[in-house]
């Protein structure tokens, strides 16, 4: 079979023996749980329980604030203790719903659907924000919003993302391996709300097992598996639609623009399971591991979890930790503390002991140019991060900064340890604000 793939990328270490054959065990949800009302991107939901009420699994306790926003949803039974704010995976306070664990697991009745190919796109549409999808992968965009394209954007093409190409993550592997009819599934009604005649799931080709999974659900289907090369970052949109279809995406364009869709493995299960059986996002599964963590896995974690406990499930001794990043080494969040919850866009719970932590020491550019042969959007990275210590902010944007996904490839690549994505984020924040300011 042929291995497909685009320009540019790397290949960092994978790292992913310690969970790849682990599969998916549930964790017990807490006694505490805290929901963030803001774990999507757009606006925030807000709260439509106060303390003191008594609250069912799967029961809305945040409603949508805008159409670029979710419902959010409890994951346990019990009594909200607060509505306040708690610290967040972004390093800052965030409204959250406190909520204490009764450990009843009482739910609210889950409405099934039959039959979905008897209903309406719409009528799956809503089921799909009703349930408070986002995607799975780590981006957190509202699907039901990237499932409503304007007329003007006809799609044809679906992909699903099954590359998983950050170091480290296995959730995805683990998903297609035991639920690979249910992905499939999601990826059916995902094309039918789209009136989308080709769908194409695209998974790295270290992942053979996972091939030959969704191969076998997908017979009896025209939906195609396709196998891609093991490179960083894969998994990105304009990345995968550039190997599968060799498309590529205009510069601010969006991949509706060549009539494409892509969604995560993980959101079409997620969709499958909110149209099938009414069940709203309220677990995920997590890949915890790093080499400070002695039980390393993949887990089916209550949203709200505090990512202390379930370090402790994991036998994490935080005391000798160096480094917890929520998400993948190359584009996640590192953390100064592990009071956050796991929300649902947490792919991943890494943990490093100190002694694995590299520090760098940033040296001047030396004009090597191997940061321009990683990016795989075509960037001049040495020159936008140099446009941006300047400040020369418009220069940083006539070089298409806006373009940056922050995979952090050139980063990876920089031998003077340049801190490149930090810096062109900052150019790409400042030129958001101008332009907002111009209106
Ligand atoms: S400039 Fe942006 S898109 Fe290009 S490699 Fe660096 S982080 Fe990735
Ligand atoms: S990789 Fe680093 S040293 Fe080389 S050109 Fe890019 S910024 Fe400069």
């Amino acid at each position: 079979m042929t291995v497909l793939t685009f320009k540019g990328g790397i290949h960092p270490k994978y790292n992913k023996d310690n969970t790849a054959s682990k599969p998916i065990t549930s964790l017990a949800a807490p006694k505490e749980i805290v929901i963030p009302l803001s774990q999507h991107i757009g606006a925030p939901a807000r709260a439509c329980v106060e303390k003191g009420d008594a609250v069912k699994r799967g029961q809305v306790i945040g409603e949508p604030g805008g159409f670029v926003s979710v419902p959010i949803h409890s994951s346990v039974s019990g009594e909200v203790k607060a509505v306040e704010p708690r610290l967040g995976a972004m390093g800052v306070a965030v409204p959250c719903v406190v909520i204490e664990n009764d450990e009843q697991n009482e739910a609210v009745e889950f409405e099934r659907l039959a039959d979905w190919k008897k209903v309406s796109p719409d009528t799956l549409k809503d089921k799909i924000n009703a349930a408070g999808i986002v995607g799975m992968g780590g981006a957190t965009f509202p699907t039901h919003v990237k499932l409503s394209p304007p007329n003007n954007k006809p799609i044809d093409t679906v992909i699903l993302n099954g590359a998983e190409c950050e170091p480290y993550l296995t959730a995805d592997h683990r998903v297609m391996l035991e639920h690979a009819e249910h992905v499939v599934e999601g990826l059916q009604i995902i094309q039918k709300i789209l009136n989308a005649k080709t769908g194409i799931i695209g998974i790295e080709e270290n992942k053979p097992d996972a091939v030959s999974a969704m191969e076998k659900a997908c017979e009896g289907t025209d939906i195609k598996v396709v196998r891609l090369e093991i490179k960083y970052p894969q998994g990105g949109e304009k990345q995968l639609i550039d190997a599968v279809l060799k498309k590529e995406v205009p510069s601010g364009g969006l991949p509706m623009d060549v009539g494409v869709v892509v969604q995560n493995v993980g959101t079409a299960k997620a969709v499958r399971d909110a149209v099938v059986d009414g069940i709203p996002l309220i677990e995920r599964v997590v890949t915890v591991t790093g080499s400070a963590v002695a039980k390393p896995g993949n887990f089916m974690v209550s949203i709200g979890t505090p990512v202390s406990v379930v370090l402790e499930h994991c036998e994490v001794d935080l005391e000798k930790a160096g480094k917890l990043i929520l998400g993948g080494p190359m584009m996640g969040f590192a953390q100064y503390s592990a009071e956050p919850p796991v929300a649902k866009g947490t792919s991943g719970i890494l943990v490093f002991e100190e002694k694995d932590v590299e520090v760098t020491h940033p040296l001047p550019c030396i004009r090597c140019g191997r940061c321009l042969d990683a990016c795989p959007m075509r960037l001049v990275p040495a020159d936008i991060a140099a446009y941006s210590d300047k400040r020369m902010y418009d220069k940083a944007d006539a070089n298409d900064a806006l373009d940056c996904m922050e995979c952090g490839s050139c980063a990876h690549q920089c031998p003077s340890q340049i801190p490149l994505v930090q810096k062109i984020r900052l150019a790409k924040s400042e030129i958001l604000a101008a332009k907002r300011k111009k209106g």
